[in-house]
């Protein structure tokens, strides 16, 4: 037998994957089941993208590039950064990895040390609290409450702050729950982190998609000592609909950078060089496929919301981003006869046929993720079947 590390014993599997390989399992034997799991799109990769790709390889592209990216993918980053955000990066102040989920991982082991503390709101994307483990980091959890949308007030992380915070987490739109950081509250909160000298780890992956009359906005564009403060976490996966393409980036401190390139020298030595090329000409050519799909998911978040709603026992503050609705359903389950919304989620899966993704995972019980990256049409019937499974149990 062979005695793993002590750091991977303590892993928590993640549980957006465990409740995936269940309703694959139930789909090969034959059952009808819906997937509200999927944290992707369901679009193709625009067409120009591919072919970009492709062409490179064709033209001989495919060897190693710089650790940190090529510099032509740098550059359209830069550029993407100055006219979303306004903000001037320099070549050395942006590195290249592979997916923002690998950047996030790099960040952290170059900016922890053992019992470094990093603050989490509640909900949190899965991956957070297990990277930082992984950094022998230590995650401090603060709830982002559901009558705050699901968001962190100034008071709560002062209160969290100790002499060991190094970090703070601020993920806008959120995943699981899509709500989004207005002006006024970046600037109140990037006020503590200047005073406390805690860094800001602002994950921007979902910035693309954002309805209504919300806008996305960066806390390192509200002033040059924020800028200093922050490392921005952003990639292509989500806006140009790339996740299997693997290209993410971080931008920041030059110092910061510097550690992540020469610690990814060492782990990858550079994002795949035929993805570059392809994530090159995701900035530098038409946008309209991003507006497109980011249309796509508003038309429909516009649609099931309120359907979602008419659910008996669910309530749900609205999204204002990202392709996820996250409703309190501790009153549905309790009508239904569960003991909790885990043993609820089951019965979705076994009864209703319809995976969605239990909110313990993301620290909050209360709640279900479920993500509306899939058809209109698939949608009304999940929630027609989950609408229907409620009320047969009542
Ligand atoms: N950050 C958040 C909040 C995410 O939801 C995801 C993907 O699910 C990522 C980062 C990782 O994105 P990537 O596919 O670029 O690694």
């Amino acid at each position: 037998e062979i005695r793993l590390a002590q750091r991977v014993q303590a892993l928590t599997p993640s549980s957006t994957l465990a409740i995936t390989a269940k309703a694959k399992e139930l789909k090969s034997k034959g059952y009808d089941v819906i997937g509200l799991g999927a944290g992707e799109p369901d679009f193709n990769t625009p067409q120009h993208i591919i072919d970009a790709a492709s062409a490179s390889m064709n033209e001989g592209q495919t060897k190693y590039t710089p650790s940190a990216g090529l510099p032509a993918l740098i550059k359209e980053i830069i550029t993407k950064f100055k006219s979303d955000q306004g903000i001037d990066y320099s070549p050395n102040e942006v590195v290249v990895q592979n997916g923002a989920k690998h950047a996030l991982y790099t960040l952290f082991q170059v900016i922890l040390d053992e019992g470094d503390e990093v603050i989490i709101p509640t909900p949190y994307w899965v991956s957070y609290p297990e990277q930082v483990k992984l950094a022998d980091g230590v995650p401090v959890f603060v709830e982002g409450s559901e009558e705050n949308e699901f968001k962190i007030t100034p008071k709560q992380l002062l209160d969290a702050t100790t002499n060991r915070t190094k970090a703070v987490i601020i993920n806008s739109p959120s995943n699981p729950t899509g709500m989004l950081y207005s002006e006024e509250e970046l600037l109140e909160l990037g006020k503590i982190c200047l005073e406390k000298n805690i860094l800001i780890v602002s994950d921007e992956i979902y910035e693309k998609l954002v309805y209504g009359e919300h806008k996305h906005v960066s806390i390192a564009q509200l002033s040059p000592e924020l800028k200093e403060q922050t490392i921005i976490i952003n990639g292509v996966s989500k806006s140009h609909s790339m996740t299997g393409w693997r290209i993410g980036y971080a931008a920041g401190n030059q110092s910061v950078i510097e550690a992540m390139t020469n610690l990814s020298s060492h782990s990858t030595s550079n994002p795949t060089t035929t993805a570059q090329f392809g994530a090159i000409a995701a900035y530098a050519g038409s946008q309209q496929p991003v507006d497109e799909m980011r249309e796509a998911f508003e038309e429909r978040l516009n649609i099931i919301y309120n359907q979602l709603i008419d659910i008996p026992g669910f309530t749900c503050v609205k999204p204002q981003g990202a392709f996820y609705l996250y409703p309190n359903v501790k009153e549905a389950a309790k009508l239904t006869g569960y003991k909790d919304v885990d043993s609820f989620v089951e019965a979705l899966l076994e009864e209703a046929m319809v995976a969605v993704v239990p909110g313990s995972g993301f620290g909050t019980p209360e709640n279900i993720r479920l993500s509306y990256a899939t058809s209109l049409d698939l949608l009304e019937k999940a929630i027609k079947r989950m609408h229907d499974f409620v009320e047969s149990k009542m």
